[in-house]
């Protein structure tokens, strides 16, 4: 299965993606970790992209599409994958469409986590990561031991697009370039909309809840 995770920053993306690509048994293909890599390991790709990334604007379509088109290529995503953080501009949405198409595959679901604009700064503001993904909220979603993630001990960090002025930025780059697909999306009928306020558990039941009713009525797992 191909589901495309869609939302505002911070909407809770990652954390879903990870739970459906797990339960899929598929990628999880996140374009913000692909640059955050590129970033950390100082490669050519991570000092275009951190130009970008740092103010809070999204990286030109031309680098991102190349490392989304090489990524998927791989042979691990040949039975589906999850993508998170793309397409966030109609253009790689329109890209994306061709580069299935190429292959005679196309997008299953299109998963809209929505919160409002409010719950966005809040959770930016308050965000805490670990490298092995797992994200936090210092004041609703702690870890167990202050700085320290549950799952695997690391030592929790701030990203440096964390912060309330770069959130504002995002916010807007969201609103006037990503959320048009979904528009596109919902046209197509492969869109579902999910309240992205609840719990993470609620959300993961919701969103679980949606592809087995999907994969029940197509016949797949
Ligand atoms: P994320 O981890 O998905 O919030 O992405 C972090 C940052 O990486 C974004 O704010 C953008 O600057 C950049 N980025 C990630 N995915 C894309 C994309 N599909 N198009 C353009 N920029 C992206």
């Amino acid at each position: 299965m191909i589901i495309i995770m869609l939302g505002a920053p911070a909407s809770g993306k990652g954390t879903q993606s990870v739970v459906v690509a797990q339960k899929l048994g598929v990628p999880h293909i996140s374009t913000g970790d692909i640059f955050r890599w590129n970033i950390a390991n100082n490669t050519p790709i991570g000092t275009e992209a951190k130009k970008y990334i740092d103010k809070g604007m999204l990286v030109p379509d031309e680098l991102t599409i190349q490392i989304l088109k090489d990524r998927i290529e791989m042979e691990d995503c040949k039975d589906g994958f999850v993508l998170d953080g793309f397409p966030r501009t109609i253009n790689q949405q329109e890209s994306l469409d061709s580069m299935l198409a190429e292959c005679k595959k196309s997008i299953d679901m299109a998963i809209n986590l929505a919160v409002t604009d409010n719950e966005v700064i809040r959770r930016i503001s308050g965000r805490r990561m670990c490298k092995c993904g797992k994200a936090y909220h210092i004041v609703t979603y702690p870890p167990k031991t202050a700085g320290i993630c549950d799952l695997c001990n690391g030592e929790l960090y701030t990203r440096k697009d964390d912060t309330v002025e770069v959130a504002n930025t995002r916010l807007e780059a969201y609103k006037l370039q990503s959320e048009p697909i979904i528009a596109v999306y919902r046209e197509k009928g492969i869109l579902v909309d999910i309240d992205g306020h609840k719990p993470q558990d609620e959300v993961s039941e919701d969103v679980l809840n949606e592809i087995e009713k999907y994969s029940s009525k197509q016949g797949v797992v």
